[in-house]
């Protein structure tokens, strides 16, 4: 029989289970609490007894990620992980320090499908899924690894979190529980592509989390060019559906825009992109395009940007520069993946 990932499970479904067996309770608690700590093996388990330890040893296994590289910035102290699941897969997290505390900036697919030009975690196409277990480990391992509490988390790193959809929100209920990361919901963002269908079940879902649109562009004809999946819903069925997610959730939109040099940095570019944004209360955040090896896309310089923001600003538009951590470690996600993959081929 194959054994479950226990770690995936919530409080209420390990008490299901275990009631079964005719252990209390309270024991879930227990187990659930050890789990989130970041253990490795049930005999860490040092409040239950060897005989119930056993029995779950039989029956499931803790999921746990495997450093593979670890680099820290001379710079920032930003440290950067690569990772190996179970399965021999990888995949990256960022670690960074802030005045407020640790962000940790997690993966949610080995790899992705949305093939947007600019970005290295897209390249080889989605490998799979990261179970909920998985996303848990990359926090756990950065506490323990770093002797810290990680008080904020991104879901921006490796793939695409609305296209694995159920294992993403479990995950937000279980590192937000309080026998558990207690992570607050109010502290941890998720950014898509813009899976359109994806934002309305978030919807649904009402959970005060902040959500970040990968736009990067103020119209079709530029947003097409680097993103596949504006072809399935273009910028007018985004904004469409973030007007309607606000409706629901009254939670400022972000919206994240990388500068491309001289593809979508100009002030024409800014003004209609706030002519785009109006009624929608939102946030801009401008990210200087992280060059990728494999694309001739190069970063707008700063005085571009430094237009840009002001332009929105002008125009009523909140915006901030997203300070560059890591420079020196390749700090931008499915990049030291890529580059491993890269030696490999060699
Ligand atoms: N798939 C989700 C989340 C992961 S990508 C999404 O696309 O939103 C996290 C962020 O990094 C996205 O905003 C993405 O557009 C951005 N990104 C990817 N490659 C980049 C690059 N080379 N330079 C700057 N930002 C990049
Ligand atoms: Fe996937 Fe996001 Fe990269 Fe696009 S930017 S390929 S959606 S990870």
């Amino acid at each position: 029989m194959e054994k479950i990932d226990i770690k995936s499970m919530t409080e209420e479904e390990i008490k299901e289970y275990i009631k079964t067996i005719g252990q209390p309770s309270f024991r879930a608690g227990q187990i659930f609490k050890w789990l989130h700590l970041g253990i490795s093996s049930f005999d860490e388990m040092t409040n239950i007894s060897k005989e119930l330890r056993n029995y779950l040893d039989e029956k499931f296994y803790i999921a746990n990620v495997k450093i593979v590289r670890r680099l820290e910035s001379a710079i920032d102290g930003t440290v950067k992980y690569l990772y190996e699941l179970f399965d021999g897969e990888t995949i990256e997290s960022v670690l960074m320090k802030y005045n407020h505390g640790y962000t940790v900036c997690i993966s949610t697919q080995v790899g992705c499908r949305m093939g947007c030009k600019f970005c290295a975690s897209g390249i080889g196409g989605l490998k799979r899924n990261l179970t909920a277990s998985e996303m848990l480990s990359q926090l756990t391992m950065a506490q323990i690894d770093n002797n810290i509490r990680v008080s904020n988390v991104v879901m921006m790193g490796m793939g695409e979190p609305l296209d694995n959809f159920d294992n993403s929100v479990r995950f937000l209920k279980l590192v937000s529980h309080p026998n558990g990361m207690n992570i607050g919901l109010r502290h941890i963002s998720l950014s898509t592509s813009g899976v359109v269908d994806g934002i309305y079940k978030l919807a649904n879902e009402n959970l005060p989390i902040t959500l970040s649109i990968s736009l990067h562009a103020p119209s079709d004809e530029i947003r097409s060019k680097t993103m596949p999946i504006n072809n399935k819903w273009n910028i007018d069925a985004l904004l469409k559906a973030c007007k309607d997610y606000q409706k629901v959730t009254t939670r400022r939109i972000s919206f994240e825009y990388a500068m491309i040099k001289d593809v979508n940095d100009t002030k024409e570019h800014a003004k209609l992109l706030a002519k785009r944004l109006k009624g929608i209360m939102c946030h801009v955040n401008l990210i200087p395009a992280n060059p990728v090896v494999e694309t001739d896309f190069t970063k707008s310089d700063n005085m571009r940007i430094e237009n840009f923001k002001n332009t929105l600003e002008g125009l009523g538009i909140t915006a901030t520069v997203r300070r560059t951590l890591g420079a020196d470690i390749n700090a931008s996600c499915g990049q030291l993946r890529r580059a491993e993959q890269r030696k490999e081929d060699v």
